[in-house]
């Protein structure tokens, strides 16, 4: 009996999200003294594969096999179902990324399984039973979930859980699934990448910005700051409507939705459709001509004054800082 970990890459590399769900699953792996196995699917070397022992799987599976090249939900859940069967796991931890959102649900379905997604804190046990914290109504609330269920699919936020480094002497094996035509009912021909920016979803730091800019002509001081932290672009949903920026970037309850370590939000209101994209970053950092905008009130640092000002000199701050 073991925990399984579905673990995802981009292009042969580990996301951070991989590592942060190893190590979730190895606090429970000792809370109920059992091991980690990790589920890569896709063309990884071994040596990346060894990068999963340094935070606690102690079995590393792989599946590379050429029609599970690109992420299909039907055949991936499939593939995750049929490990766990073989791996006997009573607990299978995965990311609560944008394919684990659609992956998690599906998998619990198939394997009659109790689904905590959105999970935000490690699980307290009870027995069999398992309790966990997670986000519910698009980040706005809280919900405490019991699962009473044997088996138990759990779906933690990125960003939610540090990695935690508990090194395991890994073994590698290759697993080779019986794919069902029937689950390989999307075929993905190409994935050309839209620009060499950093990608936002995995952004560690997010500059994003609204209407408060005026117009797309002074875009180019938020891409500055960006630069200079290292960080992704984001907007407010009327800026992309309006065609300032591309709709890739429209972060909220109808766009993508990120927790990032720092999410600067500089011109934007704070509406709670943005909030719900946005809410559970780390540090939230408000710029804004308004004292009274809703977004300082869930403001970790906040900043009243223009924008069109502030923003040039904030990063020549950062610039100066770094320099030294
Ligand atoms: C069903 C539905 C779904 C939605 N989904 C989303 C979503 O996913 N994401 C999203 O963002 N919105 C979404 N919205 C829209 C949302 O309700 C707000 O209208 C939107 O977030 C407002 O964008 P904004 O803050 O950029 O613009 P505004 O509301 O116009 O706010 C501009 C802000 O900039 C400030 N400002 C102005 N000038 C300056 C300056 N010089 N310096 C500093 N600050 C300045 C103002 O004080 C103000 O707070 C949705 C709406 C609906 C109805």
């Amino acid at each position: 009996m073991a925990i399984l970990v579905y673990v995802e890459n981009i292009e042969g590399k580990f996301k951070k999200s991989a590592f942060e769900v190893v190590s979730y699953a190895k606090a429970i792996a000792q809370e109920q003294s059992t091991s980690v196995t990790a589920l890569s699917i896709g063309n990884v070397a071994d040596e990346e594969l060894n990068k999963l022992a340094a935070f606690g799987a102690s079995k590393i599976v792989k599946v590379d096999q050429e029609q599970l090249k690109q992420f299909i939900n039907k055949a991936y859940a499939a593939v995750i179902a049929e490990a766990a069967s073989k791996e006997q796991a009573h607990i299978i931890v995965l990311s609560n990324s944008f394919s684990g959102k659609g992956l998690a649900p599906r998998l619990a379905a198939k394997l009659e399984a109790g689904l905590a997604d959105g999970a935000m804190e490690l699980p307290t046990f009870s027995g069999n039973d398992l309790q966990v914290k997670k986000t519910a109504f698009s980040n706005k609330a809280f919900a405490t979930e019991v699962i009473t269920a044997d088996k138990k699919v759990i779906a933690v936020n990125p960003n939610s859980h540090e990695p935690v480094r508990s090194e395991e002497t890994p073994v590698i094996e290759t697993l080779s699934p019986s794919v069902d035509a029937g689950d390989l009912n999307l075929v993905v021909k190409d994935i050309v990448r839209a620009t060499d920016k950093i990608s936002l979803p995995e952004a560690e730091i997010v500059v994003s910005a609204g209407r408060g800019m005026k117009g797309p002509e002074n875009w180019a001081m938020i891409e500055e700051l960006a630069e200079v932290l290292g960080a992704a672009t984001a907007c407010s949903k009327p800026v992309s409507d309006a065609g300032w920026r591309p709709h890739s970037e429209h972060v909220g309850q109808t766009g993508i939705v990120v927790s990032p370590n720092l999410y600067i939000a500089i011109g934007i209101s704070g509406a709670i459709q943005h909030l719900a994209g946005v809410s559970s970053s780390k540090t939230i950092v408000v710029i804004n001509k308004d004292p009274e905008a809703p977004f300082f009130k869930v403001a970790d640092y906040g900043i009243v004054g223009d924008a069109l000002e502030i923003v040039p000199k904030l990063t020549a701050a950062i610039q100066a800082h770094k320099a030294n």
